[in-house]
């Protein structure tokens, strides 16, 4: 898809924003207390543009933190997949890159039915952004993303710049015709100081040289035994990562003949992730969960790349204050 661009003056925002919500159910960041959360906006006036991250990604419209999957209707399984359109307006790049990852995943043959179902009845609409302390997305190379949305909208001085990446974002821009200008050079001047700018912001870098060998090769660090002791091993930053997608099946009694099939989130923090039939636990200490999520996170492979997008999410919302790049550094460092 050759990607076009477009302007948007600010005063037309509202009528693109309502054209939207016609379309589906729209959710955009909102404030909520002192986190960020993707929520369901009626008006744009809700929206905070400013945000840098919310506390959950939104991987949670595409496999919720504990749903139903299916259950017995009649004589017949019946699957629930729901039929409502979302709009998901406002995502940074980090967060459209990581839902790239989740896609591989979920999306592999033979593809998640309720994932792939709810992904086909997305439109993604990304939005610039400054970043703060947690971030590094640079490093990683998930800053600007150039795939995975229908629109994306770059903030210039007196609306936006708005990039089309997809079939449906050019339907969306047609549509509304009248609402989009060309692209002046003033406004790629613009553009250019914003990313600029935003390029000088990034105050946190992950150093990938050798990383995967340099893994290998601090397997036995003490420095992971430092940190698990003080990991709480609460689960939170694989809730919040925008790329974790443990999760368990159970089947629940509803009456004395019914059951239904369940599916919700399971992190690898927890002891009970490892245990296998006959009792088996493959990570049976804090040191090996603590660890393997490293691993997980951060052994580059060619074909999928890496498994972290640098939202800075289990950074910030760590109880234990640990920190994912401070971790490798120290890991790094205790390799000389
Ligand atoms: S590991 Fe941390 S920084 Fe990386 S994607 Fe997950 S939450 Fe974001
Ligand atoms: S959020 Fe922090 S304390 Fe909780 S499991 Fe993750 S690293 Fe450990």
């Amino acid at each position: 898809m050759t990607l076009k661009y477009v302007k948007l003056h600010s005063e037309n925002f509202d009528d693109l924003f309502n054209y939207l919500t016609g379309l589906g159910d729209l959710y955009a960041p909102v404030k909520k207390g002192r986190i960020h959360s993707f929520q369901r906006v009626l008006n744009s006036r809700e929206i905070d543009f400013n945000y840098t991250r919310t506390m959950l990604p939104p991987k949670k419209f595409f496999v919720k933190p504990k749903e139903e999957l299916f259950g017995p209707k009649g004589s017949e399984w019946d699957e629930e997949v729901e039929e409502r359109t979302i709009i998901l307006f406002g995502l940074h790049s980090c967060d459209i890159h990581g839902l790239q990852i989740l896609d591989r995943v979920y999306l592999s043959e033979p593809a998640d039915p309720y994932y792939k179902a709810r992904r086909e009845r997305s439109i993604i609409i990304g939005m610039s952004c400054i970043p703060d302390e947690y971030c590094f997305c640079r490093s990683l190379g998930t800053d600007f993303a150039m795939s995975g949305f229908d629109l994306f909208l770059h903030e210039l001085p007196d609306g936006w710049l708005v990039r089309v990446g997809s079939v449906r974002g050019h339907e969306i821009v047609w549509a509304n015709e009248g609402l989009f200008d060309e692209v002046s050079d003033e406004d790629l001047t613009s553009f250019k100081a914003f990313e600029e700018e935003r390029a000088r912001a990034f105050k946190r870098e992950l150093n990938r040289e050798g990383l995967a060998d340099m893994l290998d090769l601090a397997y036995g660090s003490p420095v992971w035994s430092e940190y698990a002791e003080r990991c709480l091993a609460c689960g939170n930053c694989t809730l919040v990562c925008p790329t974790c997608r443990c999760y368990e099946v159970c089947d629940r009694w509803v009456s004395p003949y019914d059951a239904v099939r369940e599916r919700r989130y399971d992190s690898c923090f927890m002891e009970s992730h490892g245990l296998v039939a006959g009792g088996h636990n493959f990570r049976p200490t804090r040191l090996d969960r603590f660890r393997h999520r490293y691993y997980c996170k951060n052994y580059f492979d060619p074909e999928a790349g890496f498994n972290c997008v640098g939202c800075g999410r289990c950074d910030e919302f760590c109880p234990a204050g640990i920190e994912h790049v401070r971790v490798l550094e120290e890991i790094r460092g205790s390799l000389r």
